[in-house]
């Protein structure tokens, strides 16, 4: 074990990691700033878990109702070997008809429904060096193929829904999503939402490639989203281009090296364990747990209400801290630089003279106050 492991098993304590998937991923790039998140999830802690021991709503999440539609729809997607998948990509993907052949990497020598990700993990290499390589007659549809992704130097296995790859062995991404395109158009926050998790796996397609010597360029940038179509249950491909999120959730994945240098700022001893007893239940007291958080920097913003557990914790303590964050993202960049609300307050009353670069949001400050104060006058 290295010692970055052992040091990040202190702060998770008794329990066994959790480990990444595409969805933990995505949510780094939501809110890459926060210390407190990067900590946590590379120490693969429970942070539901967390929430739960100290009584935290939790952010909504979808209900089981939507969970089984989701599943129904992939269902429907890849049934019968993949058959109403591949006229969609032929379009989409300019497939021609020899080309389309397909392997499901969900049972791996056995008649088990869902084999080990490692045992997955070694067949889809196989298929796609192999078709890489043109060893053999290359797979068009790999159906739920199983990657490695190097995320802080531990090995995340991704699954994505498929991969489908054309005859000059350019490798794409395909999501099944079960949210509409109506009329061409897909909801843009779940549609970013669902590229910044399809380029958790093209950045782990390309490390196995890669790691084979082959170029990144082999896996396209372009992802192929299956929805259904209006209000239907008919699907459609649409290719977008997760260039942005490809670029965003690499340099994230490059922060994460950071760790040791994020771990040496906390003091010593410091640890997230429940410490669950012989139940299971955490023994831990509360107020240990919310000072053990408070020896990591958090960036609160108003979305970590949609994409993290600790997201009340966070907002609470942000309002304690009288946090310009806690007014809203919009006040918040508005203020950049300018930490708490009493810090500004300060500012425009003019008891705190201002640094040179706060000299401009100083002005604007006061002649907010100017403004609102005449406003008051003509309504006294
Ligand atoms: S809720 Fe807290 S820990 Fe989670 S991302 Fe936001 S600030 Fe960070």
């Amino acid at each position: 074990m290295s010692s970055l492991d052992a040091r990040l098993g202190v702060l998770r304590g008794t329990t066994p990691p959790i480990p990444h998937n595409a969805r933990t991923l995505a949510a780094l790039t939501a809110n890459p700033s926060c210390d407190r998140r990067s900590l946590l999830d590379a120490a693969g802690i429970d942070k539901d878990a967390l929430a739960a021991h100290l009584d935290l709503p939790r952010p909504l999440r979808k209900s089981q109702l939507a969970l089984d539609y989701g599943i129904a729809f992939e269902r429907k997607v890849t049934a019968q070997a993949g058959a109403p998948l591949v006229p969609l990509l032929r379009q989409a993907l300019g497939l021609t008809l020899p080309e389309v052949s397909y392997e499901d990497v969900n049972s791996v020598g056995s008649d088990d429904d869902k084999s080990s990700p490692q045992l997955r993990h070694a067949r889809t290499r196989s298929l796609i060096l192999s078709a890489a390589h043109r060893r053999s007659d290359p797979r068009t549809l790999l159906d739920h193929p199983v990657l490695r992704l190097t995320v802080a130097g531990h090995q995340a296995y991704l699954e994505p829904d498929v991969l489908a790859f054309q005859r000059d062995g350019v490798f794409h991404v395909v999501e099944i999503k079960s949210f509409p395109v109506i009329h061409g158009q897909p909801d843009p926050i779940k549609a970013t939402a669902a590229l910044t998790q399809a380029a958790a796996y093209v950045l782990a397609l390309r490390e196995l490639l890669a790691d084979d010597g082959l170029p990144p360029d082999r896996v396209s940038d372009t992802v192929i989203l299956v929805n259904p179509r209006n209000f239907t249950r008919h699907p459609t491909a649409t290719p977008f281009s997760a260039h942005k999120q490809i670029k965003n959730l690499s340099r994230h994945l490059g922060r994460l090296r950071r760790l040791p240098e994020l771990l040496d700022k906390l003091p010593p001893a410091t640890t997230f364990d429940l410490a669950p007893g012989p139940d299971q239940k955490p023994t831990r007291p509360r107020n240990e747990l919310v000072a053990a958080l408070a020896t990591v920097r958090p960036h609160y913003t108003p979305g970590c209400r949609h994409h993290c557990d600790l997201a009340f914790h966070c907002r609470t303590e942000a309002r304690n801290q009288g946090r310009t964050a806690a007014l809203g993202t919009a006040v918040r960049d508005d203020l950049a630089g300018i930490d708490t609300i009493a810090t500004a307050l300060d500012l425009t009353d003019g008891r705190m003279h201002p640094s040179r670069d706060k000299q401009d949001i100083t002005q604007a400050l006061r002649h907010a106050q100017r403004i609102h104060a005449d406003l008051q006058q003509d309504t006294a």
